[in-house]
C-alpha cells in the first residue's frame, strides 16, 4: 500500500556509525516481508572493517557520555519515550512488515519496548553506591558504581523493538556507549530506532548500528578487541554457548538471554477459564516466536481432555494471514525453514503417538505460515518436549502426581520460565520454589514487565534484563578504602 512504501522510504538504508548513515560497501541485505516472501527493503551489510569502525567510534565517545550527567541521560532516553510515542504507529507498522506479528501486537511490542526507555530513564539518577566504616575502625569503605565501558549488543529477531531498547536503554542510563548488531532478518526497526535515538539527542558515537549478513565474521573481531568491556546477547543457546566462549578471551563481562523450554502445568484444581486464556497468551502471542512461550503443556489427567477441548475451540478461531489485515491473529513465521522445522516437529510427535485436534500443517499460497495446532498424547522422547518448538503448536502430555509434573517440568537443560495454574495458595507456593526457573507465572500467560528482572537459569542465560537489576549488569562497582 502507498503508506507502507511511504513508511519504508523514510526508514534509513545506511549503517549507523558514529552518527552518520553509511551506504556499505558490500552486496546490500534484502530485507523481505515474511507474509509474502517479497524483498521490502535493501539495506547496506556491513563488512568487519565497518563492525570495528563502529567500536571505534564507541570508544571515542566513552568518555564524553560516562561523564555526561545521569539527569542529561536520564533526559535523553525520556525524550527517546516520547518520540516513540508520537512515531507509535509507523514503529508498528514497521515491525509488522518486516517480522510478521498482527498490527495489534505489534502495537503491544511499542508500548512494551518503550516501557524500557522510560523505566531506564527514571533508574539513571538512582546508580548509587554506599559507604561504612571498616570493622577495625581504621577508614572509610566507599563503594562506587562507574559505566562498564563500550558494549556490544546482539538482539534477535523476534521482538525487533523490545530487544533492542531492552539492552540499549539501560546501557546508557549506566553511561556506557554501544555497536548494536540487530538480526539480520530484521533489522529495519532497529535502524528507524537508531534515526529516533540522534533525534532525541544521542550524540555522535553513543549508538553505533552494523547490520550484516555474516554475523560471525562481524563480531568476533569485535569481541576480540580489548575496548570492548561487555557483550550481551539475546538468541539461540547454540550461539550464546559460542559467544560465552568467545568472551572468555578478554573476560568480558556478559549477559545471556538464551532458549526457553517452558512447561505450563495445569493442576486439577485449576480455573480452566483462566488456564485456557492463560495457554492462548503464552502459547501464541508471537505466533508462538518468543523464548517465554509455553513449550509442553504438562495437564492433570482428570482436565486434560477439557483443557484440550477448550483450548482447540479457542485454536480454531484463530485467523491467520498477513499482520496487516483486520482481525488477523496469527501472522507467518520469520522463514521457511521455521515452517519446516514445525512439520518436522509434528511428523516426529505423531510418529510416536501423538494426535492431531486441529492444525498439522502448512497451509498453501505465499508466505512462510503454517497453522495453528494442537496435538495430545504427545509421548515421552519427543522432540517436541525437548526442542524449543519456537511457532504455533500446543502439545499436551499429562501427569498424576504433583511430584509426577514438577520432575516433567524440570526436565529440560533450559530454565527460562515455567507457568502453573492451581487455586492452592500452598500448591502455588510450592510451585515457585520446585520449578527451576528464573521467572514464573503463576495463574497467568505473561509476566515481562520493565519494571521487572527478566532471565533464566541452567542453560536460558546468565543475568536479568530489567528492573533494578537490568542496570547493574552495565555497572561496575568500585572499592576505595579512604584511611581515618
Ligand atoms: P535465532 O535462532 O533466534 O535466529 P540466533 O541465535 O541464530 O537466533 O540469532 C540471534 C542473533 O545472533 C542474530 O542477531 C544473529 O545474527 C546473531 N548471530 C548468529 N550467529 C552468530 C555468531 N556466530 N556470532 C555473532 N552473532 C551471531
Amino acid at each position: 500500500s502507498a503508506r507502507e512504501t511511504d513508511l519504508l522510504d523514510r526508514v534509513p538504508d545506511g549503517l549507523f556509525i558514529l552518527g552518520n548513515w553509511e551506504a556499505g560497501t558490500r552486496e546490500p541485505i534484502e530485507v523481505q516481508d515474511p507474509a509474502t516472501g517479497r524483498v521490502i527493503k535493501r539495506i547496506a551489510n556491513a563488512t568487519p572493517e565497518d563492525g570495528m569502525r563502529a567500536l571505534d567510534a564507541a570508544a571515542a565517545a566513552a568518555d564524553a557520555w560516562a561523564a555526561t550527567p545521569p539527569r542529561v541521560r536520564g533526559e535523553i532516553l525520556r525524550r527517546a519515550f516520547d518520540l516513540l510515542q508520537e512515531r507509535r504507529e509507523d514503529f508498528a507498522l514497521l515491525m509488522t512488515l518486516e517480522m510478521g506479528k498482527p498490527l495489534a501486537e505489534a502495537n503491544g511490542e511499542v508500548t512494551y519496548g518503550g516501557e524500557f526507555l522510560r523505566w531506564f530513564s527514571e533508574e539513571a539518577v538512582r546508580i548509587s553506591g554506599r559507604f561504612g566504616q571498616s570493622p577495625e575502625g581504621t577508614g572509610t569503605m566507599v563503594v562506587t558504581q562507574r559505566p562498564v565501558g563500550p558494549c556490544f549488543l546482539i538482539t534477535p529477531w523476534n521482538f525487533p523493538l523490545a530487544m533492542a531498547t531492552r539492552k540499549i536503554a539501560p546501557a546508557l542510563a549506566a553511561g556506557c556507549t554501544v555497536v548494536v548488531k540487530p538480526a539480520e532478518l530484521t533489522p529495519l526497526t532497529t535502524l528507524f530506532f537508531a534515526q529516533l535515538l540522534a533525534d532525541a539527542g544521542v550524540p555522535a558515537g553513543v549508538v553505533n548500528v552494523v547490520q550484516t549478513s555474516t554475523a560471525r565474521d562481524v563480531s568476533s573481531p569485535i569481541i576480540a578487541d580489548p575496548r570492548l568491556r561487555k557483550l550481551s546477547f539475546t538468541g539461540s543457546t547454540p550461539v550464546g554457548r559460542s559467544l560465552l566462549a568467545q568472551a572468555g578471551q578478554n573476560v568480558l563481562r556478559t549477559s545471556m538471554e538464551l532458549g526457553g523450554n517452558a512447561p505450563f502445568v495445569v493442576f486439577e484444581d485449576a480455573d480452566l477459564d483462566k488456564a485456557v486464556d492463560g495457554a492462548m497468551l503464552a502459547k501464541f502471542r508471537n505466533i508462538g516466536q518468543a523464548c517465554t512461550a509455553a513449550n509442553r503443556f504438562i495437564v492433570h489427567e482428570a482436565v486434560a481432555d477439557e483443557f484440550a477441548r477448550r483450548v482447540t475451540e479457542r485454536v480454531q478461531a484463530l485467523r491467520i494471514g498477513r499482520g496487516t489485515e483486520d482481525g488477523v491473529t496469527i501472522g507467518p513465521l520469520i522463514d521457511d525453514r521455521a515452517v519446516a522445522s514445525m512439520a518436522a516437529l509434528v511428523e516426529d510427535a505423531v510418529s510416536r503417538g501423538a494426535r492431531v485436534l486441529t492444525g498439522g500443517s502448512a497451509p498453501e499460497g505465499d508466505g512462510y505460515f503454517f497453522e495453528p495446532t494442537v496435538l495430545v498424547d504427545v509421548q515421552p522422547g519427543s522432540d517436541i518436549l525437548r526442542e524449543e518448538i519456537f511457532g504455533p503448536i500446543l502439545a499436551i502430555t499429562t501427569f498424576s502426581t504433583e511430584d509426577e509434573a514438577v520432575a516433567a517440568a524440570n526436565d529440560t537443560e533450559y530454565g527460562l520460565i515455567g507457568y502453573a495454574f492451581t487455586q492452592d495458595l500452598a500448591r502455588g507456593q510450592r510451585m515457585i520454589d520446585r520449578i527451576d526457573t528464573g521467572m514464573m507465572g503463576l495463574n497467568t500467560g505473561l509476566v515481562s514487565n520493565a519494571a521487572a528482572p527478566f532471565g533464566g537459569v541452567k542453560q536460558s542465560g546468565l543475568g536479568r534484563e530489567g528492573g533494578l537489576e537490568g542496570i547493574q549488569e552495565y555497572l561496575s562497582t568500585k572499592y576505595t578504602l579512604i584511611p581515618a
